[in-house]
């Protein structure tokens, strides 16, 4: 049976074979006689499978010792206050900045404001800088340079990867560079981690909810600076204190084991793939072929200035929104699901993370094809 092209932003397609090997390992795994959900998370079969997560994964993205690694739970939305109950300690009056470039760091500065003072070191959301044309706000990345960092914040908050309005920041700063050394930068990467090599050492922290890019829901991953630890606010509960859950390594509490099993499924794809080296060549592929399309169309319109544009998340405006509802019916006949655009921005959005196949965006390049001759 042939499985339709899902272009969902989250939860979100996982790579066949992942699949196909969970469901072989569903009822035994490795003749352990259980499921893996069946498992202790004590027990010696679970450890194996986490510390295998674990060493891959820093394999993957070159993760030093001087870095925890934490599975926790709770989303990204929950890091939005876990990581300020962690970070905002760390200095006399807990205040944090933030670069707003969409919806998720918007959240992310929002709840921050509960329990310090958050600014807006810098904004892609003010009237002033608005696409005119489309009267979309984020669709841009205010350039590093002009963000203002206070240089004795906790932290600077960048989500680097913005789903619903698909703004990626390609490059990641170093504090000291903005005025503000020994700043930590803190990345919400939810949605475009792993597609390509990521600076960790530039990073405080890095945080992202597996359901996009890396497993399915349930598993968050943090990759936390060990010197950042042990400064928890004593309001946050003990299993988000990062020291607690790091000193269990992620046994605090029962972890969301068979999330953490799938990931691990994923990062050891990846590796076999050839790492994120090779799977960054993939995605450039896969984001040129339809970005090349948009570029030739008058039929369709983009939001994103161009060097701001997400490999992750393609938002499209058809020219007449009267169309969307044919246009989305046309595609799932076609097998290409879960087309529409956030509610917030309207449209489309095509989410092409790494389990899709560049097949599977030829496809959608087709039906574009033959949607514009057949309407235009
Ligand atoms: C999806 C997403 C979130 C929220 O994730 P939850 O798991 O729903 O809490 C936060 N940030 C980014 C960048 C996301 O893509």
């Amino acid at each position: 049976m042939a499985r339709p092209w899902n272009f969902a932003p989250g939860p979100s397609a996982l790579p066949e074979t992942v699949l196909q090997q969970a469901a072989a390992e569903m009822l035994d795994w490795h003749a352990s006689g259980m499921s893996v959900m069946e498992m202790s998370h004590r027990g010696k079969e679970f450890m194996q499978i986490r510390n295998e997560a674990e060493a891959d994964l820093r394999a993957l993205l070159g993760v030093t010792e001087e870095y925890a690694v934490l599975f926790m739970q709770g989303g990204a939305t929950a890091e939005n206050a876990i990581v300020p109950m962690n970070l905002l300690g760390r200095v006399a009056v807990p205040k944090a900045d933030f670069v707003l470039t969409g919806i998720w760091s918007v959240k992310s500065h929002q709840e921050c404001l509960r329990y310090g003072d958050a600014q807006i070191a810098a904004s892609a959301g003010l009237a002033a800088t608005i696409n005119s044309r489309l009267q979309q706000p984020y669709t841009w990345v205010p350039p590093s340079t002009s963000w203002h960092v206070r240089p004795d914040a906790a932290y600077l908050h960048l989500c680097s990867n913005e789903t619903i309005g698909g703004v990626e920041t390609m490059d990641w700063p170093d504090t000291a560079a903005l005025g503000a050394p020994g700043v930590p930068l803190v990345v919400d990467a939810s949605s475009h981690f792993l597609s390509r090599p990521m600076p960790i050492e530039k990073t405080g922290m890095l945080f992202a909810g597996a359901q996009k890019n890396a497993g399915p829901a349930g598993v968050t991953v943090v990759i936390v600076r060990r010197d950042l630890l042990g400064h928890a606010l004593p309001v946050c509960p003990s299993a988000f204190d990062y020291s607690r859950v790091a000193a269990e390594h992620s046994m605090f509490n029962t972890p969301p084991t068979y999330a953490i099993y799938i990931a691990g499924l994923v990062f050891k794809w990846l590796r076999q793939l050839g790492g994120l080296a090779t799977m960054e060549q993939l995605n450039i592929a896969k984001a040129n072929a339809l970005y090349g399309f948009f570029d030739q169309s008058d039929f369709y319109q983009l939001p994103v200035e161009r060097s701001a544009r997400s490999r992750m998340n393609v938002p499209f405006f058809l020219t007449d929104p009267a169309r969307n509802a044919d246009f989305l019916q046309g595609a799932e006949a076609r097998g290409l699901m879960q087309l529409k655009g956030h509610k917030s921005v309207g449209g489309m959005r095509a989410s092409i993370y790494n389990a899709m196949p560049l097949a599977g965006v030829m496809a959608l390049i087709d039906y574009l094809k033959d949607f514009e001759r057949s309407h235009g």
